[in-house]
């Protein structure tokens, strides 16, 4: 079972397709379980569109610092 941890640490991967089909289903079954997560995930997914299709972990360090913190936000409500 994934944590919500993995999750936010393997975001990137998920979004871009950078992990085997198990993974995937795992993943998807966490963000249908859990709505802090679905909302990291799509928040993330807006900013790799943003910033165009960059190569993995080229996510700059603010924009992900700031989505953590919107995340940890997320999980106080
Ligand atoms: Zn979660």
């Amino acid at each position: 079972m994934l944590t919500c941890k993995k999750v936010i640490e393997n975001g990137s991967e998920y979004i871009e397709g950078d992990m085997t089909r198990w993974q995937r289903i795992d993943y998807k079954f966490h963000l249908f379980m859990c709505v802090s997560c679905k909302r990291y995930i799509q928040q993330l997914k807006q900013t790799i569109l943003m910033i165009g299709r960059s190569p993995k972990k080229q996510i700059p360090e603010e924009v992900e610092q700031k989505l953590s913190k919107e995340y940890e936000e997320a999980m106080k409500k």
